[in-house]
């Protein structure tokens, strides 16, 4: 045991005497003392040229001048180098090898220094002796003090300038000198004593110091990695709304300080619902994952504008065009982006018919605030949306003069009393072949006394806006039902409903309390639902519809063949009626495509064995066409126009009498 100790021992004390391995320990150890070093060598140099001078009358030449000038020219070089020090950059294996060869030299240079005095001491006389005890113990406790940070430098030249300090002058027998060398000894202790204390509290501060900064770098990784997931959308891996707002600020603040255009673009995919409901969610994650990477390639590609791209939620995507885009560019990005994400995807079900709108804002051209901007690219996506499908709209003139009217209408409706402005009209809806009218279809109008007439496709989607249609179609609909119960027996009614009404969270009830009240037997009233509303929310759309169904009404799908509902949906619903959208209709005669498509609604409707109501049909030769192709009822104005509530009586009068007498030429009122 003993052995393993003193090897223990003798270990530590070798320790004492080296530089340490720690890179920080060292580096602060070099930071500190090339700071240090120039003043430990003014010290030895001041004090020895002191005590040469005195020497210089008494000792040889060599001793009093010469090797004090060698050992003084030799630790000015050395004080050059590590005044140059401050200024380098050094790897930690550098700094290493410095301070271990300073810890190599520091023996030599104090064994060169105290030989010296020791060689110098014969020739002085009482004082000057004292001088040379006095220089060594002064110097020696200085250059102490200079080592601090290396203590294992500190402790060499104690060894090497005191141990024979005390046995030089301790020998000598003078009580003075005896006394100095006592003192010195105790001192030294003293300061040795003081060398640890001070060395281990400068070890322990860079440690701390080390693992502070460490805990400090953790820290910011971890704020680093929150900013980046706050900022990132979580399914797509690209920027999110958030990110999407702060890039707007800063893009548009930017351009505002250097008067340039910046521009601020949303897409809204076209048929991503129907993926979602048919295929499920997963494979309509993957849709928007691909989505969102052919559109991050066609923004990283685009050029001389650069292009910062977001998700900002669903199937919408935003866009900042920063670098004075015009016009042209917008419509050039807004073109490749359509056409990359029109491309197949390859999924489960190979399906294709994604495409995308976008609606576009200039600043300065269309708005001087970024909120503004945005607002005005969304409106363009909305006109988008409704009229130009699958294409670039950029914000102009006339679509602020259309946003100006909506506002208006809409600020209008808000204080309108629908029971003193709203009416009625209705349109036969007609049988194919027996040109006998079915029923009528209720169209709402609204006299504004500030607007005059203001069509239902203008202030219907103003009343769904601003949260108004439920209680207006409540309106409607009573008096809808109130004028049909005029009506003989066979004659319905058809009524439209918003996607509002059908996908409200609390249902339908009230409507149903509406038609049990007005006492019009449920069987004859038809519900005009559009594929929209369908789409907006297929489950409640798909509760709503049955519960009408349950009651007896019967359930028709309005406009179908202009939005997006898929097939699955006319499937997947207790429809009794599709109603072909008079778009179709138009061209019938002329456009094969059109032709083709009527064609293949009525031999759908045959499968599902619904019937087929075409709508629009303004000529004979429309009606000749669509009979031909088996529609089973006609809506136009071929047969008539809509008309008021009053008006009926006299229609169906006129009606029966025009096909008693067998005539086939039309009526119209
Ligand atoms: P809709 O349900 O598709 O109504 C048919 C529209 O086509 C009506 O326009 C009608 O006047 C028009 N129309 C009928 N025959 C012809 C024709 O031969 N040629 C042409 N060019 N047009 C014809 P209107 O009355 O302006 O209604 C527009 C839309 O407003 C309606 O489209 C419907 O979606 C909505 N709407 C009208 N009344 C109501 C209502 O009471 N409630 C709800 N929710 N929506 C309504
Ligand atoms: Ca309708
Ligand atoms: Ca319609």
């Amino acid at each position: 045991m003993p052995a393993v100790d003193l090897k223990a021992c003798l270990a530590a004390t070798v320790r004492l005497f080296r530089v340490p391995t720690d890179p920080d320990l060292t580096r602060a150890q070099f930071d500190a003392f090339s700071k240090q070093i120039p003043l430990l060598y003014f010290i030895l140099i001041t004090n020895t040229i002191a005590v040469a001078y005195t020497y210089v009358p008494l000792a040889p030449a060599s001793l009093s001048m010469i090797v004090p000038a060698v050992l003084t020219a030799v630790t000015a070089l050395r004080t050059v180098w590590w005044l140059r020090q401050r200024h380098v950059v050094r790897s930690d294996a550098d700094i290493l090898r410095n301070l271990r060869l300073t810890n190599l030299i520091a023996a030599p240079i104090a064994a060169g220094f105290t030989a010296w005095s020791f060689a110098l001491y014969p020739y002085g006389d009482a004082f000057a002796k004292s001088q040379v005890a006095f220089y060594m113990a002064v110097t020696v406790i200085g250059c102490i003090f200079c080592l601090m940070h290396l203590r294992s430098a500190a402790l060499i030249v104690t060894l090497v300038v005191n141990v024979p300090y005390v046995l030089f002058y301790f020998v000598t027998g003078e009580p003075t000198l005896k006394a100095m060398a006592i003192n010195n000894l105790l001192v030294s202790g003293a300061m040795v004593r003081v060398l640890f204390i001070y060395y281990r509290d400068f070890a322990d501060l860079v440690s701390n110091r080390k693992s502070l900064l460490m805990q400090q770098a953790a820290t910011q990784a971890l704020s680093d990695e929150n900013f980046r997931l706050a900022n990132l959308d979580s399914l797509t891996e690209l920027p999110n709304r958030r990110r999407f707002f702060a890039e707007l600020a800063s893009a548009f603040n930017d351009a505002e300080r250097r008067h340039v255009h910046v521009a601020v673009g949303i897409i809204d995919l076209d048929g991503f619902k129907p993926i979602n409901d048919n295929y499920g969610h997963s494979v309509g994650d993957r849709v928007l994952i691909e989505a969102g990477r052919r559109i991050r390639e066609v923004c990283e590609g685009f050029g001389p504008q650069r292009v910062e791209f977001a998700r900002l939620g669903g199937d919408e995507f935003g866009l900042v065009v920063c670098g004075d885009p015009e016009d042209v560019d917008l419509a050039r990005l807004g073109e490749r982006i359509g056409e990359q994400v029109k491309l197949p995807y390859q999924l489960d079900t190979a399906h294709t018919g994604l495409s995308c709108s976008i609606g576009f804002a200039l600043y300065p051209n269309s708005a001087t605030t970024s909120e503004a901007l945005y607002e005005c690219a969304d409106y363009s996506l909305y006109h988008a949306k409704r009229h130009q499908r699958g294409r670039t709209v950029i914000f102009s003139g006339e679509l602020e003069a259309e946003i100006r009217s909506r506002g208006v209408i809409e600020n209008l409706l808000r204080t309108s009393d629908f029971g003193a402005e709203m009416e009625l009209v209705f349109q036969p809806i007609v049988d194919a072949m027996s040109e006998h009218t079915a029923g009528f279809e209720t169209l709402a109008r609204w006299h504004s006394p500030r607007l005059g007439w203001v069509s239902p496709a203008d202030f219907i989607p103003a009343a769904e806006r601003i949260g108004l249609i439920r209680p207006l179609t409540q309106v409607l609909l009573a008096r809808a039902l109130a004028t049909a119960k005029s009506w003989p027996d066979h004659i319905r009614l058809s009524f439209n409903l918003s996607a509002h009404d059908v996908c409200a969270a609390e249902g339908i009830l009230p409507l149903i309390a509406i038609i049990e009240r007005s006492g019009l037997p449920p069987h004859r009233i038809d519900f005009e639902i559009t594929e929209t509303a369908v789409t907006f929310d297929f489950v409640r759309a798909q509760q709503s519809i049955a519960t009408l169904k349950a009651m007896g009404c019967g359930i028709s799908l309005d406009d179908f063949g202009t939005g997006y509902s898929s097939l699955s949906h006319v499937h997947r619903l207790p429809l009794d009626k599709l109603k072909i959208d008079r778009s179709f209709v138009a061209d019938i005669n002329e456009n094969p495509v059109s032709h083709k498509i009527i064609k293949s609604l009525t031999g759908l409707c045959d499968d599902m064995e619904i019937a087929c109501v075409v709508e629009g049909v303004e000529t004979r030769a429309q009606l000749d066409t669509l009979r031909r192709l088996g529609c089973d009822f006609i809506q136009g104005y071929y047969f008539a126009k809509p008309m008021p509530g009053a008006a009926i009586e006299d229609y169906l009068a006129k009606e029966r009498e025009r096909l008693d007498h067998g005539s086939t030429s039309k009526v119209v009122a």
